[in-house]
């Protein structure tokens, strides 16, 4: 954040790597020479007298004051993440939600219009849809057709919003197509990197603007919070989003911060052990006499897989959904028969997670528009975990055996 920027910086050589940045970057110990992060849980901050306080009120000396603006746990996080994605810049939110609240807040007035995958997280269309009670219009297209996007937009586009790979179907969208559309029409990309985390996609790199987080699935990691970022140039953050964070208030608790700060430094071994372990499970449900289709963008029978491979380091990530042969009654049984996975709608976990979308994230939406979608009642998606792939082969085979 603005001010937090120009406070002292973690001295580190200047070509370190990835997953040292994921380590070290932050901010410097205190005085005590901590080795692991303090937590600074605390509201405000005291100043010397009232003409100091006058100044960091005003801006005008780099200072915390208030954790509504700004707080060094939640200031550790966000410079590690924009490390990781590359970006100058990164504000720390409450949950993905509240990070998506903040980019149309910021960015979008009445009248303006966003191009949106029709195929993106669920709550993400609903929001978008809300906006249109403030003159906010949103045209959804498909998430594999380039052309659909476009031709959606319009004289008064100023943001394409896609997510890739996509919950359940894993969809993969061309991130450099878009940017290239957003921007002969000067609007700006944002994309959701939840499914992949820096690890795998930086979506930068092939011209996204702004990359959006929900820290509640890999960049925590382990289950624990809520939580979501922006990562963007920080002019951009300085100058269009910290002035909505300061009034509207939808702050990362600094508690939050630290879990996710913590979370980032195992974040790479963690989701290359977990695509790992989904790339197998995939290849083994493909072969499976119960299993109809297998989604994993890291089997070549994955309609995007070479640009998947392209745009993900070459990994299908940790996410994968399967069709069993008899629909929800057969979903069902697979997954009431499982005794290690978790049953419910969260992914990114060390915990392996088994969710039936039909009735749980996709539940609200009308048969007709499920089937649309692809989202069959004979789904299953699987949020693999670091348990022993075998283990979870077994716990599946429990339920699709007995089909
Ligand atoms: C979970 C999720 C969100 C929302 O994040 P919250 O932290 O739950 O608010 C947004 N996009 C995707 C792809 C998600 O999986």
């Amino acid at each position: 954040m603005n001010e937090a920027n120009k406070l002292p910086r973690v001295e580190l050589p200047a070509d370190v790597r990835m997953d040292t940045l994921a380590v070290r970057e932050g901010l410097p110990s205190t005085q005590w020479g901590e080795n692991s992060e303090a937590l600074f849980l605390t509201s405000c901050f005291t100043h010397p007298d009232a003409a100091t306080a006058a100044r960091r009120f005003a801006n005008e000396e780099d200072a915390f004051v208030y954790s509504r603006f700004s707080n060094p746990s939640v200031t550790m996080m966000e410079r590690r993440l924009a490390a990781l994605e590359g970006t100058s810049g990164c504000i720390g939110t409450s949950s993905g939600m509240a990070a998506i609240t903040l980019v149309v807040m910021g960015l979008l007035k009445s009248g303006d219009h966003i191009v949106c995958s029709q195929s993106v997280f669920g709550s993400t269309i609903k929001l978008l849809q809300d906006f249109g009670k403030f003159g906010v219009q949103v045209s959804f297209v498909s998430q594999t057709d380039v052309d659909q996007w476009r031709q959606a937009v319009r004289p008064q586009t100023r943001l394409l919003f896609a997510e890739t790979p996509t919950n359940p179907l894993t969809e993969v969208c061309d991130i450099a197509a878009l940017a290239g559309i957003a921007h002969a029409a000067s609007a700006m990309l944002v994309v959701d990197n939840c499914l992949c985390s820096p690890a795998l996609q930086q979506p930068v790199k092939f011209g996204a603007d702004i990359v959006m987080h929900s820290g509640t699935k890999f960049l925590d990691g382990q289950g624990r919070v809520i939580a979501g970022a922006l990562c963007a140039s920080s002019e951009l953050i300085d100058e269009k989003l910290v002035p909505v964070m300061r009034s509207a208030g939808m702050c990362l608790s600094p508690f939050n911060a630290w879990v996710v700060a913590k979370g980032l430094e195992t974040l790479s071994v963690r989701v290359l052990a977990q695509s790992e372990r989904a790339l197998e499970l995939a290849h083994w449900l493909e072969t499976h006499p119960a299993v109809e289709r297998v989604y994993h963008p890291g089997l070549p029978s994955h309609p995007q897989h070479a640009l998947a491979m392209r745009q993900q380091s070459g990994v299908g990530g940790a996410v994968l959904s399967f069709v069993v042969r008899g629909g929800r009654e057969a979903a069902f049984g697979v997954i009431d028969a499982t005794r290690i996975c978790s049953i419910a709608a969260n992914f990114g976990d060390t915990r392996a997670i088994i969710t039936h979308p039909a009735s749980t994230s996709h539940g609200r939406l009308t048969e007709a528009q499920r089937q649309a979608a692809g989202i069959v009642q004979g789904m299953v998606r699987l949020g693999v975990g670091l348990e022993d792939v075998h283990d979870i082969m077994a716990d599946l085979q429990r339920g699709l055996g007995a089909l």
